[in-house]
């Protein structure tokens, strides 16, 4: 039994990821925020969707949910703390909650820090992360609401999750994202070979994501932030870069 994910790109750089359990074939959609665009691949893949998954109540993650919801007649399931700004939701969750997907079942982890309400999902069977706008590659969301210290305690969170982890994220931010992060730590070899790769990636018009847990572990400045100070002075770096 195991949990696959595909992306599908919608907007401008917004990543939705299309999960599948592998013994039932249920299929969940996380963040379809462009209806047209998600009922298209979803039919195009065969028709099926069981569960909506909401990792926050920016726009460009839940605008078309309500759409697709009409479309498949299925359940919503995002974050109890931000309730009132999320589409209706037929399952409100905290840390710790679980969600069911066919057979497999994702982990329920708050992550405030780019808001308030943020939570991530993580499905152990295929170690999948449905990281939001939390963890990016080579980067981490912007404070938009919370403070440094809780995006540092959230990210520490992620990084005990198993290396092996794909990291599923809302954004194809890792261009950038390297080039940042090559500013503030050159001579990290993880990180000048992923800088490649994705330059490569990119360059072929290709995503760069899902990345691995054990790779942004050796790369990311954010994760290798030893403590809340030097979070917080990268964190307003970037914001300036
Ligand atoms: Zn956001």
């Amino acid at each position: 039994m195991t949990v696959s994910a595909q992306l599908i790109p919608i907007l401008s750089d917004n990543y939705a990821w299309r999960l599948v359990d592998s013994e039932t074939g249920a299929v969940a959609i996380v963040d379809p925020a462009d209806a047209k665009a998600i009922i298209a691949a979803l039919e195009a893949a065969g028709g099926r969707l069981d569960l909506i998954l909401l990792t926050h109540h920016h726009d460009d993650h839940i605008a078309g949910t309500d759409a697709v919801r009409a479309h498949f007649s299925v359940p919503v399931v995002g974050a109890a703390a931000d309730a009132h700004r999320l589409p209706k939701l037929d399952q409100a969750v905290r840390e710790g909650d679980t969600v069911k997907l066919g057979n497999a079942s994702a982990q329920v982890i708050e992550t405030p820090g780019h808001t308030r309400g943020q939570i991530n999902f993580f499905f152990p069977d295929g170690e999948i992360l449905l990281s939001g706008d939390t963890l990016f590659s080579l980067g981490c969301g912007r404070l938009i609401e919370g403070t440094p210290a809780e995006m540092f305690a959230s990210l520490r969170k992620l990084a005990a999750l198993p290396p092996g982890t794909k990291v599923c994220c809302g954004h194809e931010y890792t261009e950038s994202n390297a080039r940042f992060a090559l500013s503030i730590d050159p001579d990290n070899t993880a990180l000048q070979a992923r800088a490649a790769e994705v330059k490569a990636l990119r360059a072929a018009g290709k995503p760069t994501v899902p990345s691995l847990l054990s790779d942004e572990l050796a790369a990311n400045p954010f994760l290798l932030a030893p403590d809340v100070a030097t979070f917080a002075a990268r964190r307003a770096g970037k914001d300036k870069f």
